[in-house]
Order: structure tokens, then C-alpha cells, then sequence
């Protein structure tokens, strides 16, 4: 593939030191996926570039790429930035968390469709000050397909029934219904209200799900079983999620 300039829309996320003054960016894209953005001169004092391409920022980007591999940032148009999220230190973990998680589902370049729409979603709200807890735990649920995982909320694994009490079960994949809690030991032992509250952010669409309200108890056993899912099934260890949590150590009423 030739290189061409192409403009992009996105939101950067992770910044590291390049070569001398220059700096790469990660951006987030719908259509053209993720891509690592080498940004010249950014570390000069007074660079327009550094300005435009600081965490959380989203605008449109004019970027010289081959499709693979490292692309250069030109210039920008519109750019914005979620300050909310720069400026404040949890609300910051949770999105980089969000961020680093879609991250690892996608090689570079790879189309993200729906999981960037995902990602707006979830960073709008966090902005606007909606609970990021919640809303991470709801991008958790939905990224599980992404990473490969299709847990089954849907119906009971074992007899299919679709309402009544059910219960998670990581071995099975999925929801049993309470026919089967006496015989089924692999199941979570959640209670009937936290695994609603999972089928529910797993099976609707994210739209609707911004001004979902729980209390702090259900909240802490839906995260607790979510970290549960992921760690029996998907071998991530990002230092986002440890720094998360660290952080809801120190200051509990983040829970
Ligand atoms: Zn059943």
C-alpha cells in the first residue's frame, strides 16, 4: 500500500517518548482502528502538535500512513478535549482502564465498528460526570465478545428457560437458571438481583444503559464476579486494571 494523507477522526489515548523531541500517540479510531501516531517536535516548548494530541483529546487528525506500522501526525482540525477526564484522577484510571481494554482486543489498524462507539459512549459520560464505575463495568460486559468470549445471558445453559432466577456459572459460559443450583457446583453463588444486573448490561444495547443506578453492595459483588469472568477466561494482566483497583483501596467511596 502507498502512503497517502488521510484524515482520521479519533481520540488519543497513551503518549509515550519517541526519538529527541518527538512523541507517540496512540488514536482510536472507527474505521481505520487503532493507530500509533508518531507526533513530531511535541515536546518543544509551544507545539501546537502537543497541545492537540494530549490524553483525551478527539478532533479530526490528517495523518500520513501506509495502512501498517507507524504513521505520522500533519496536522489537526477541531480539536477537543474531554477535560473532565484529564483533570481528575479517578475518573482519568477508569478511562485509561476502558482505553487500554479495547486496546488489547484489536490488532492495529483492525476496524472497531460498534466498540468505538463503545468507547465514546463510555468516555462521554464519564465526562459528564455519570458514575464510572458503572460504566466501566458495563464496556467490561461488552467487550467480553470482543476478546473472543460469548457468554451466554440470554438464556439458562441447561434447559434455556429465559426468566426466573439465575445464577453465573465460568465453566459452563454463561447463565443457569435456579432448576439446576443444587446439582451445578461451578456456579458463582451470586445473588438473583447481580447476575440481573449482568444480563442486563451485557444484552442491552449501551445506549440505553447510561443512567443504570445500583447500590454500592451490588455494585462491588457485579464487579467482583466481572473481574472473576475475565480473569477465567482471558489472559490480561494491564496495569490500568491494577492501578484501578489500587486506587479503590485507598479511597473506598470511590466503591
Ligand atoms: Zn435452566
Amino acid at each position: 500500500m502507498t502512503r497517502e494523507l488521510k484524515e482520521v477522526q479519533g481520540i488519543i489515548f497513551k503518549r509515550q517518548k519517541y526519538k529527541e523531541a518527538d512523541l507517540l500517540a496512540k488514536i482510536i479510531t472507527k474505521e481505520d482502528g487503532i493507530i500509533t501516531l508518531v507526533v513530531r517536535g511535541a515536546l518543544r516548548p509551544k507545539s501546537q502538535l502537543n497541545a492537540a494530541t494530549l490524553n483525551f483529546s478527539y478532533g479530526r487528525y490528517v495523518i500520513y500512513t501506509n495502512g501498517r506500522g507507524l504513521s505520522n501526525l500533519r496536522t489537526y482540525k477541531e480539536v477537543k478535549q474531554y477535560d473532565g477526564l484529564y483533570n481528575d484522577l479517578t475518573k482519568n484510571a477508569y478511562a485509561s482502564f476502558i482505553l487500554d481494554l479495547i486496546d488489547h482486543a484489536f490488532v492495529e489498524y483492525q476496524p472497531l465498528g460498534k466498540y468505538y462507539e463503545l468507547a465514546k459512549f463510555a468516555l462521554e459520560r464519564i465526562n459528564e460526570n455519570t458514575d464510572p464505575e458503572m460504566i466501566t463495568q458495563i464496556v467490561q460486559m461488552q467487550m467480553l465478545k470482543a476478546y473472543g468470549v460469548e457468554p451466554e445471558l440470554r438464556h439458562c445453559l441447561i434447559c434455556g428457560k429465559e426468566t426466573g432466577i439465575f445464577d453465573y456459572s465460568i465453566k459452563l459460559g454463561g447463565v443457569i437458571c435456579s432448576d439446576h443450583f443444587a446439582t451445578e457446583n461451578s456456579r458463582l453463588h451470586l445473588k438473583p438481583k447481580e447476575t440481573a444486573v449482568l444480563r442486563t448490561i451485557d444484552l442491552l444495547p449501551f445506549e440505553r444503559l447510561g443512567s443504570i443506578k445500583l447500590s454500592s453492595d451490588t455494585k462491588k459483588a457485579t464487579r467482583k464476579a466481572i473481574d472473576r469472568i475475565y480473569r477465567g477466561t482471558i489472559d490480561l494482566n494491564l496495569k490500568t486494571k491494577k492501578f484501578l483497583d489500587e486506587l479503590k483501596l485507598f479511597n473506598p467511596s470511590n466503591n
